[in-house]
């Protein structure tokens, strides 16, 4: 740091000069991101809240109130009315609350935890810290995590098995139905990854199979307003069935105004709640359903013309998500990033992925099938 402080008018130029330098969602060439331009009304409701800290929520008791009506609008539409829960920096602080939860509530000596192989590698850092094992289940040729492998994982080390409701990989939805059932046959935790697919799913036109609060083995699920819920990040959240779930996430905090928090992060944000309380208000299921029915629209746009280009699909896609392979996957990878379009190689499925979040428009689809004409 500088002894003096500079002229507004120069750092607000430096300041430019950094925005430039960043990727922006609204030119359509980000086809890797799972989090999108906010909507317009979050960023307002964003900048309004700038100050407030749900870390110390006696000041703040307005934020505090639009974390909770957020919280509720959250759990009845994943169909667990009465749920207690938190917005929180994201989804692997969602996920690491459940995992908290489920092992203080297991108390066992050794505790493990089984992950289908295609879990977020947020559980890899959530288990380090923790000190879970995990214990790996192998995917069916569905990409979905096989229910008999996950079965025989469990022993009586087993504090939670982990469903996923829209892998980030693939946007493959586990059979959380089955997975339910065997947490309820051997008495342990299940926790719902919905980090992505739980402000899809609900939205999708055709019914999709059930992962949400209705199976009655699901003990917990994380589900981002960062995502496809159109919040500014940081916007996580995290939701329990039984509220006997927070004492074991507990920490008193004997020097400030709400005399416990639940959440990992200390002083946060109440902007995000805020925001995320407004675009749900804003936009409603109404509003989401055409979100999701127009990300769905161009995903099967995309779908088509990769197809016809000749390139085959990993799998049908289910969410907003599409995953192709090439002969030769890596190099047309780095190729279609040279030219300045942003998809993911996937190593593990040599595969390119291709996230179709609001910003994707049908034209930047079509600009970007053009691109990969010429390459292929
Ligand atoms: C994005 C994602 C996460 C992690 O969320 P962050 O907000 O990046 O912490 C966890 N699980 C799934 C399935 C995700 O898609």
């Amino acid at each position: 740091m500088q002894e003096k402080g500079e002229d507004k008018k120069a750092v607000l130029e430096a300041l430019k000069r950094a925005l430039e330098e960043d990727q922006c969602y609204d030119e359509g060439k980000i086809f890797c991101s799972m989090c999108t331009s906010p909507d317009s009304l979050a960023k307002k409701a964003n900048q309004m809240f700038l100050n407030s800290n749900l870390g110390d929520s006696g000041l703040f008791r307005g934020s505090a109130r639009l974390e909770k009506e957020a919280v509720n609008m959250l759990s009845e539409l994943l169909n667990g009315a009465g749920t207690a829960g938190f917005l929180v920096s994201g989804g692997t602080e969602a996920n690491l609350l459940a995992m908290l939860a489920a092992r203080n509530t297991a108390r066992v000596e050794s505790p493990e935890v089984v992950l289908p192989e295609s879990a977020h590698f947020s559980f890899e850092k959530i288990c380090g810290l923790l000190g879970l094992k995990p214990v790996h289940a192998k995917l069916d040729s569905n990409y979905k995590v096989d229910c008999k492998e996950v079965e025989q994982c469990i022993n009586r080390n087993t504090v939670a098995i982990v469903g996923t409701a829209g892998t980030s990989e693939l946007g493959v939805v586990d059979s959380i139905g089955k997975l339910s059932k065997i947490a309820k046959k051997y008495g342990v935790w299940l926790h719902v990854d919905a980090a992505f697919g739980g402000l899809v799913l609900p939205f999708l036109n055709q019914p999709t199979m059930e992962f949400d609060f209705r199976l009655d083995g699901v003990q917990s699920i994380t589900v981002d307003p960062h995502k496809m819920g159109l919040a500014p990040v940081p916007a996580g959240g995290i939701l329990f069935r039984n509220t006997n779930a927070l004492e074991h996430i507990k920490t008193h905090t004997p020097y400030l105004t709400n005399g416990q928090q639940y959440t990992f992060v200390g002083t946060r944000s109440g902007a995000s709640a805020a925001a995320t309380w407004a675009v749900f208000k804003r936009l409603g299921r109404e509003g989401f359903k055409e979100t999701v029915a127009d990300c769905m629209h161009t995903t099967s746009f995309l779908r088509k013309g990769i197809e016809a280009l000749g390139f085959k699909l990993v799998i049908e896609p289910t969410l907003n998500i599409l995953a192709f392979r090439a002969v030769n996957t890596k190099f047309l990878a780095e190729k279609l990033q040279a030219r300045g379009w942003f998809v993911s190689y996937v190593p593990r499925l040599d595969c390119i992925r291709i996230v179709v979040m609001p910003h994707v428009k049908k034209r930047h689809a079509a600009e970007f099938l053009k691109a990969l004409s010429e390459l292929a």
